[in-house]
């Protein structure tokens, strides 16, 4: 992945969320400070040699905020603008996103303050390697399990997976996910993220009773989540009407050709918005608001704001990026009646798929594709059936009603275990 510069308010978001849930569920004083606070948090100073020969000091954060339902999970940021503030919320925001499609995972995060785009590979692996030595006690299969997030890859994850083997004297590839297929990848990750969209999507319109065949469906994003989203979608029968990138959108009512589109952007390198399919050419914000029945925001962040928000024309609102909503946009999206699928549901088959790449690690045993992805399918359908049916018995909207099951499934799990002296 590879977008940077995620704004606090954000997080600022998500934790307005997490009170309003917590709030609502009368959570007594205690859980809830429990479950605020992040269990442990480090900081480590790495030194590294530069290809120059000059030696150079990058400061690196992990944060464990909770490993009451499993070991934590989250991914691990290169990026220059990263602060422990911001580390120490997306680690709750994992915390809340596992316990959603109830996997057994409790939630952390990571990063590095440097600049990829500045670094030779050999600086990126040094970084990496000594990042992980650092914290080889606080990672491992059964403590805390990274992934790539924003600035890291599947390299960086193989970079990993070996010093932290090295360090213990053996293989283990279960201490990490988004590895290489030939590292215990797992199949089925790279697409997992849109998959579990478009299987929301699906759900979505069953209940609202809208046909699938046709369905107008505006993607803004064509990276990993926003064009395999797309592609998948059009190969079920949904009419992709609006796409974008970085670069702008374009808008065609009677629907792209999505693997043309892929092979121009990847194969041919070309920018999206200059496709041959034609089109009216328009930013890539401005392509959120046309006519469609699903808005699928995929790029970045605060997309949605309480200044924009009464422009959807969209009956769904599919979350693939995180946090593309601001909390103070959430009234507005629900007096239109639109139907959110929240990002820590809509977007969470990539962490399903990372949880079954941790447990085919663990086996030893490798799943076929369509095994990976029946049981994504298993676990995307119940978990949206769980939200929307707890949504309309506390008559709640949807995404406080994905806080509230999250937040809900990991206070029980604290009670039953009960507080340690
Ligand atoms: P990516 O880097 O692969 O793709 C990002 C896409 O967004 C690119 O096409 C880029 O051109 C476009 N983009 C960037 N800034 C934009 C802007 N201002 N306007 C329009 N387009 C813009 O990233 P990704 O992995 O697809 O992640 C996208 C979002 O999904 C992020 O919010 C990420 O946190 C979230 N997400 C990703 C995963 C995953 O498995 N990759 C899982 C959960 C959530």
């Amino acid at each position: 992945m590879s977008l940077g510069n995620i704004s606090m308010s954000v997080y600022a978001s998500a934790e307005a969320r997490f009170e309003d849930a917590a709030r609502r569920l009368k959570l007594e004083e205690g859980l809830y400070k429990y479950m605020k606070y992040p269990d442990k948090e480090i900081t480590v100073y790495l030194p590294i040699s530069m290809d120059t020969g000059k030696l150079e000091v990058f400061i690196g954060y992990r944060v464990l905020h909770s490993v009451i339902r499993g070991p934590g999970k989250g991914g691990i940021r290169y990026a220059p603008d990263v602060t422990l503030d911001e580390v120490r919320a997306l680690a709750a925001w994992m915390t809340w996103k596992c316990a959603v499609v109830n996997i057994p995972f409790g939630g952390a995060k990571g990063g590095v303050i440097c600049d990829p785009s500045q670094l030779s590979r050999a600086e990126l692996e040094r970084i990496t390697r000594r990042y992980t030595a650092e914290l080889a006690d606080w990672f491992g299969p059964e403590l805390d399990v990274p992934a790539p997030d924003v600035g890291t890859n599947e390299q960086v994850m193989a970079w990993f997976m070996d010093t932290y083997s090295m360090h213990k004297g053996h293989t283990a590839t279960a201490v990490v996910t988004g590895k290489p297929l030939e590292l215990g990848g797992s199949r089925g990750r790279r697409e997992a993220t849109g998959r579990g969209c478009m299987m929301v999507c699906n759900k979505a319109l069953d209940l609202l009773g809208i046909e699938r065949e046709g369905c107008r469906v505006v993607v803004q994003g064509f990276g990993n989540v926003g064009s395999m989203a797309a592609m998948l979608m059009h190969q079920a029968g949904y009419r992709i009407v609006g796409v974008a990138d970085i670069n702008g959108g374009l808008y065609n009512e009677d629907g792209f050709d999505v693997p043309a589109l892929i092979d121009w952007v990847y194969n041919q390198r070309k920018p999206l918005p200059e496709s041959l399919q034609g089109g009216t050419k328009m930013s890539s914000h401005d392509i959120l608001f046309q006519p469609c029945d699903i808005v699928l925001p995929a790029a970045t962040e605060n997309q949605f704001t309480k200044e924009n928000a009464h422009r959807i024309q969209a009956k769904i609102l599919c979350e693939g990026a995180n946090g593309p909503t601001t909390s103070e946009a959430d009234s507005i999206v629900e007096s239109k009646g639109i139907f959110v699928i929240p990002d820590i549901l809509a977007n969470a088959g990539g962490v399903t798929v990372s949880y079954f790449e941790w447990v085919q690690d663990r086996q030893g045993f490798f799943w076929r594709e369509s095994e990976v992805n029946d049981r994504l399918q298993d676990v995307m359908e119940h978990s949206f059936d769980t939200v929307v049916h707890y949504a309309k018995t506390h008559r709640v909207n949807n995404r406080i009603a994905a806080y509230m099951v999250a937040i809900d499934r990991v206070a029980t799990t604290l009670k039953m275990r009960g507080i340690y002296a």
